[in-house]
C-alpha cells in the first residue's frame, strides 16, 4: 500500500489515502488511481508518483 495525501477539488480539504502498490503499471508517472473521497464521496483520479490530481494543472 501507498500512502498518498491529495486536496480534495470540491472540499479543498486534505484528504490521506491509501492505494494499492502495483507493479504492474508499465509506467507509473502516467498512472492515475481511481480513489474514493471520503471528503466529498465522489472517485477521484490521482497520479500515483506525484499526487497530483487528474486535471489538475495547478
Ligand atoms: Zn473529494
Amino acid at each position: 500500500m501507498a500512502h498518498l495525501i491529495y486536496k480534495c477539488p470540491r472540499t479543498a480539504m486534505k484528504v490521506q489515502t491509501w492505494i494499492a502498490e502495483e507493479v504492474a503499471h508499465p509506467d507509473p508517472t502516467t498512472t492515475f488511481e481511481p480513489v474514493r473521497c471520503p471528503a466529498c464521496t465522489h472517485v477521484h483520479f490521482i497520479n500515483r508518483s506525484s499526487g497530483r490530481l487528474l486535471g489538475d494543472r495547478g
